[in-house]
């Protein structure tokens, strides 16, 4: 590589400055709920204070240019190899991130890797970091609560199909878990699906990143939708708790189906609900989809002299349905109601959201 000269190295040290300074947030457009601000949200990640490969404030610089709101760093309490360099005070990664996520607007919320064997929890909101170091889990689990954490069962199924297993089943008896990792960076467990319901879990989605987020093509890391009465720690904490939360991973959310109705609605607007046709009895329905969400359509009812193609409505982008009429279609001005299933949005094993798209309608 040749050496710049001297006189154009200013120009060199602005070019590199700027490169490291001017980066940009994704805005990550995800539309609020009635009543609710929608957080985007990362609880699981790991640094150099476990078996991570990044300083915590990396993980702050890569939430902001992600467009998150919400991370916490959980490093793993019983698993340091980097211990003969760093030590293996779990309380470091979140003093030493704390500073830059308030500088650039992240709420850090305190937390920690319960790591057992092959089950692991995550516990949020802890006070004292090091109190679950040695402890087997149920043990672990058990004296965490005194601080009143929100946990989550972290990638159930890592280790081969998961069970409702009986130290889980116990620690959730006794209130210690609230919450499970539907998704756990690109891996979704479906044999946990249906326990959301039935042990009334929150579901949470977390990239448990531990070398460079960048290992993600962008928009692509997996993010916890949490819907909170406000934009702060304690918001977080209610809607965790409250079960207001939905998994976004790979263009799919799972989520509970108010909180799905409420995404749609506020992420898709119908630019010409009015729809006069041509004499060739084809138009356009254009729908824009105003958010980073793609949707994916599938037109489940409608009048049977209309045909409708296409469905892919794409992140931030408007996109044009094609309706034709049919001879046998009535002339005149008609309200009739597009009704559409939208395959992406999951509110139960085996069930997505489906939602109407009234239109008027024009023939000549
Ligand atoms: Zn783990
Ligand atoms: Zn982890």
């Amino acid at each position: 590589m040749l050496r710049p000269s001297l006189r154009r190295a200013p120009a060199l040290l602005f070019l590199i400055a700027l490169s490291v300074f001017a980066q940009t947030r994704d805005p990550l457009p995800v539309p609020d709920l009635p009543g609710y601000q929608t957080l985007k949200c990362d609880f699981h990640m790991h640094t150099v204070f476990s078996d991570g490969d990044v300083w915590p404030t990396i993980r702050v610089q890569e939430a902001w240019r992600d467009g998150l709101d919400v991370i916490s760093i959980t490093d793993h309490d019983d698993y340091h190899p980097k211990k003969e360099d760093i030590g293996a005070d779990l309380a470091r990664p979140y003093a030493l991130a704390r500073e830059m996520a308030a500088q650039s607007g992240i709420l850090l919320v305190p937390g920690i890797e319960i790591t057992k064997g092959n089950l692991h929890c995550n516990a949020l909101f802890v006070k004292d970091f090091n109190v679950t170091v040695g402890l087997d889990l149920a043990s672990a689990l058990a004296k965490v609560k005194e601080q009143q954490p929100f946990v989550f069962w972290n990638h159930p199924g890592w280790r081969g199909r998961a069970e409702w297993y009986p130290v889980i089943a116990a620690a959730h008896k006794d209130g210690q878990i609230q919450g499970v990792e539907l998704v756990n960076g690109l891996s979704f467990y479906d044999e946990a699906y249906p326990w959301v319901e039935e042990k009334q879990l929150a579901i949470l989605a977390d990239s448990d990143v531990h070398r460079l987020i960048t290992d993600y093509a962008p928009r692509t890391r997996p993010v916890t939708l949490v819907f909170a009465r406000s934009r702060d720690l304690d918001g977080v904490r209610e809607a965790l708790f409250a079960r207001r939360t939905a998994a976004w991973m790979g263009g799919e959310i799972w989520g509970a189906e108010a909180h799905l109705k409420g995404l749609w609605e506020g992420a898709v607007r119908v630019e010409n609900p009015e729809i006069y046709f041509t004499a060739s009895r084809r138009m356009g329905l254009r729908l824009n989809n105003q958010s980073a969400i793609p949707f994916r359509l599938k037109v489940t009812g409608k009048p049977d002299w209309l045909q409708v193609r296409g469905g892919e409505l794409r992140a931030e982008t408007v996109t044009g349905l094609s309706l034709q009429a049919g001879k046998e279609a009535p002339s005149g001005r008609q309200k009739i109601n597009l009704q559409v299933e939208v395959s992406n949005l999951h509110c139960g094993p085996g069930r997505n959201l489906t939602a109407s798209i009234p239109l008027e309608i024009v023939i000549p």
